[in-house]
């Protein structure tokens, strides 16, 4: 029944493309450079008002590329967290893959280690949980974690969208921003059966 359903869940964000904009200079490197994108704080409110815990999951390459600092990249995060608390919003956790592509890690999406992680850190089970990316290896990664995906078109997401449906890999939906997917996934979510 609505409501009944277990009201904590689970929701790992991508982060460049999903939560801010990306970056002319490819990598987010300073908090000078962090633009959420329209919309996007509030639909955060709209899923944390609904039950939800918040945590971001996201590869930042540029670490391991040596074009930023792991203390930058803390820089930019620390922004990202000041500035959704200021309007109430909380991360329970925040994790980045910092290792470039040919190191071979099992963290960097579309590998799922980062949002295993996430699970274990945060004590949930894949089944309680929903990620929203706008890469095809951001729902590989989900898929691989045995957790939900939605897409938003926005960042690379509009143009992912032929190859996402074609692979079924979003399997909670494809949206246009994350306020559409927050006002069609939070509550729906919340009293979905199966999540007791
Ligand atoms: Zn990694």
């Amino acid at each position: 029944m609505r409501g009944q359903g277990r009201l904590t869940v689970l929701l790992i964000l991508d982060r460049d493309g999903v939560l801010n904009a990306e970056s002319p200079e490819r990598y987010v490197r300073r908090p000078a450079q962090w633009r959420w994108l329209p919309g996007s704080l509030v639909a955060l409110g709209v899923f944390q008002e609904a039950g939800w815990r918040l945590a971001v999951a996201t590869n930042q390459s540029g670490v391991g590329r040596g074009l930023m600092t792991g203390a930058a990249l803390d820089a930019v995060h620390a922004r990202m967290s000041a500035e959704a608390a200021a309007r109430g919003v909380h991360f329970a956790a925040i994790r980045a893959c910092p290792h470039a592509p040919w190191a071979g890690c099992t963290c960097r999406k579309p590998r799922p280690g980062l949002l295993l992680g996430l699970l274990d850190l945060l004590g949930e089970r894949p089944e309680a949980a929903l990620l929203i990316g706008d890469a095809i290896r951001d729902l590989t990664a989900a898929r691989a974690a045995g957790v939900r995906a939605a897409l938003v078109r926005t960042g690379k997401g509009a143009t992912c969208e032929p190859e996402a449906r074609q692979q079924g890999l979003a399997t909670a939906g494809v949206f246009d921003d994350l306020l559409a997917a927050s006002r069609a996934l939070a509550v729906a979510r919340r009293g979905a059966p199966g999540f007791g």
